[in-house]
């Protein structure tokens, strides 16, 4: 079955007892036993849920993994993900990432006695020789986040797994639709469901999706330890949701190439970062690794008073934090989502306080760039 018509019908997709065509939402906590040491395979929530589980199942087969974890928030998948590895683990990530990824390092994490190291994952060569005796994981995000730096999924799965550490891929920006790295040697790909897979700006939610019976089990374990779990009802919405991230995502991509064009025009803007430029460093790979460009843009101003006076007056463009959804948002990545990651790491990547961020949306285009050109206009 194709991707398009799998998000639509997704595992079980309708209720075979009543013929419901909305999956039914499983408002329960706990699940009565038909007798002694039997089980309907449904015992108690955090452990099992049949909402949750056709949702799980969906972006399983979506990204070609053995098994999805649903989690309550995008940094919670992430958690757990960092709960894979004991101390003493060495982790190299991405040095351009979500803010919140370098935060948890930082502030929980290192005190497990991890040492994260934030390098330069389009440069294959420096990934090689940062490579240590104790280097568990390599994390990356790809394109990156807020810098759209692109790396190659497949180089450095042969690099990282020539060392037996574990790839994991944070497919955020891209989704399955677009990119799908356990399909290009990747162990874990995980998402901010928050973003594109939720799509409405309405549910925080996060996924790993994983191969490898060893890595599950871990997951698994930690999963219903933990508790971090989506509940039913946004399980629920998020099936929903799901059923139109195709058509989302080609709109938003299609809007997202016009937008570029503009931005390119305009006299106050000096840099625009799109993977879908043939002159952006990782034009190519992204041509080999994906199935689109997406729809994040970033760019960079004059001035740092000219990207205040813009946020100030976008008025159809959101001027808030996050991305993905059907409404387009800009956002001031030193000030809001990576307000918090030290200065050596942003100024290190390029940001700085001439840089914003779209994220481009499925209005009319016309009215967007209209609403570009009012902005900038002083
Ligand atoms: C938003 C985001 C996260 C964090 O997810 P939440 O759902 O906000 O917890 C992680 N990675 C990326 C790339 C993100 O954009």
């Amino acid at each position: 079955m194709k991707r398009e018509t799998k998000i639509v019908h997704g595992q079980k997709g309708y209720d075979k007892e009543t013929g419901a065509i909305s999956y039914p939402i499983y408002m329960s906590s706990t699940f009565r036993h038909p007798g002694f040491s039997r089980s309907t395979g449904y015992d108690y929530s955090r452990m099992q849920n049949p909402t949750r589980e056709e949702l799980e199942c969906t972006l399983a087969a979506l990204e070609c993994g053995e098994r999805c974890f649903a989690y309550s928030s995008g940094m919670a998948a992430i958690t757990s993900v960092f709960y894979l590895f004991p101390g003493g683990s060495h982790i190299l990530l991405s040095e351009d990432l979500y803010g919140g990824t370098p935060r948890l390092a930082a502030e929980f994490f290192a005190a497990h006695n991890i040492e994260f190291e934030f390098i330069d994952t389009s440069n294959l060569e420096l990934v090689k020789s940062s490579i240590k005796e104790n280097t568990k994981a390599l994390f990356i995000e790809t394109p990156s986040n807020p810098m759209m730096i692109v790396s190659d999924i497949q180089a450095l799965a042969d690099i990282i797994h020539a060392a037996d550490g574990l790839f994991i891929v944070d497919n955020t920006f891209l989704t399955p639709m677009l990119q799908r790295p356990l399909t290009l040697g990747a162990d874990i790909s995980l998402h901010s469901g928050t973003k594109y897979l939720c799509g409405h700006n309405d549910i925080i939610a996060g996924f790993v999706i994983a191969k490898g019976e060893k890595i599950i089990e871990k997951l698994g374990l930690h999963y219903k330890s933990t508790g971090a779990i989506l509940s039913p009802f946004d399980s629920w919405l998020m099936i929903r949701s799901i059923k139109t991230l195709s058509v989302r995502i080609q709109r938003q991509q299609e809007n997202a190439g016009k937008i570029v064009d503009h931005l390119l025009t305009l006299a106050n803007v000096t840099d625009v970062y799109y993977v879908g430029l043939a002159d952006h460093a990782g034009y190519e790979i992204t041509k080999k690794q994906t199935e689109g460009f997406g729809a994040m843009i970033s760019f960079k101003v004059k001035t740092p008073e000219i990207a205040k006076e813009v946020l100030g007056k976008v008025k159809l463009i959101y001027f808030a934090e996050s991305l993905g959804g059907v409404e387009t948002l800009m956002t001031y990545p030193i000030a809001q989502t990576h307000a918090e990651v030290p200065k050596w790491l942003t100024s290190r990547v390029g940001i700085d306080e001439r840089l914003l961020r779209l994220s481009v949306g499925i209005e009319d285009v016309a009215d967007l760039i209209a609403d570009l050109n009012q902005a900038f206009i002083s």
